[in-house]
């Protein structure tokens, strides 16, 4: 029985509150991926986290709050770093900045470095939490580290069945793929991840130029080489697949006997919404091989192919 899968109501906000004061972690929504949050200002709930998730402790968390205020006390906003933090948040982008001293956040949640990444996420039900919660929510993606990140409740369950305290259920997320990591610690921008918001995006509203990252030098590890890998060995940029392999299309393409289209209208942020749970039943499916077909690089495509690319080292 999933005995800790909740809808959100009332009641299991209030449970998820409670939970998150005694130090518990809870799985709940945000519009990029579903997250795995505790309290960040306790090393009890942080060290939870890292257990649960077998996750390096070199690895830091991102630091989920409800409103700019709130975010003001944890990092050092420059003037450029604020200006995109209010046209982007509440939204999926991460903002690296220097650390506040003395701010309470775990030392733990930031892998002791003395930089924080915070983001305020959109989705509703999170927003909730957080504003009920008053503290800032520490929250890697709900899945087992290095593996494909959780976009439905039951995606959580399959990781850690009832290891954690609760899941708030609310359907699957809005735009699939991580947030947008931005390094605005200085006024040289850097897109540290990409994701659905882009460098293009960024200039649009702001007319800040993001310089082409060519030195993309590990600041930290959700950059490694390798993650977000199914347990099915990952081909990509496949035009024509061997016949061992299951194929992953988008846009128009010719009948393969084992192979699903994840957006026949070539959407890519279709197939970035449906990409993991894909790669999810596969694995459930214990299919051992996937080949994917070639998506263009561009817009979230960017997001898309840097996760595709990890996913198959
Ligand atoms: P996720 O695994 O999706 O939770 O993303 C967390 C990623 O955010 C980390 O792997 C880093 O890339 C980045 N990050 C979070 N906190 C920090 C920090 N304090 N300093 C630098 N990068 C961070
Ligand atoms: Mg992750």
């Amino acid at each position: 029985m999933k005995k800790t899968i909740y809808k959100p109501n009332n009641y299991s906000l209030n449970k998820a509150i409670e939970v998150l004061n005694q130090s518990g972690v809870i799985g709940f929504p945000t519009e990029t991926v579903y997250g795995l949050g505790g309290n960040a200002y306790s090393d009890n709930a942080i060290n939870k986290i890292y257990d649960i998730k077998n996750r390096p402790k070199i690895n830091p968390l991102i630091i989920h709050v409800s409103s700019f205020k709130l975010a003001e006390t944890l990092g050092e906003f420059t003037d450029t770093a604020k200006k995109i933090a209010l046209q982007f948040w509440p939204g999926p982008l991460t903002i690296l900045l220097n650390s506040k001293a003395n701010n309470g956040i775990s030392e733990i949640a930031t892998a002791g470095l003395n930089s924080i990444a915070i983001r305020i996420p959109s989705n509703k039900i999170a927003n909730l939490l957080l504003e009920k919660f008053g503290k800032p929510i520490a929250a890697p993606s709900a899945n087992l580290s290095g593996t494909v990140s959780s976009t439905s409740a039951s995606h959580i369950y399959d990781d850690f069945g009832n290891q954690i305290d609760m899941i708030i259920d609310d359907g699957p997320c809005l735009h699939g793929i991580e947030s947008t990591i931005i390094d605005a610690r200085t006024h040289k921008l850097k897109i540290l991840r990409e994701g659905s918001i882009t460098k293009e995006n960024i200039f649009r509203k702001t007319k800040l130029i993001i310089n082409e990252t060519s030195e993309k030098k590990i600041i930290v590890p959700g950059q490694l080489e390798k993650h977000y890998a199914p347990k099915a060995s990952l081909r990509i940029n496949v035009k024509e697949p061997d016949k061992d392999e299951f194929y992953i299309t988008i846009g128009k393409s010719d009948n393969f006997t084992n192979s699903i289209n994840l957006s026949p209208n070539a959407d890519l942020s279709e197939f970035a919404n449906k990409i993991y749970s894909a790669l999810r039943e596969l694995d459930d499916r214990k299919i051992k091989k996937i080949a994917i077909a070639p998506i263009p690089n561009s817009g979230i495509g960017e997001a898309i192919n840097d996760r595709l690319k990890r996913a198959s080292k």
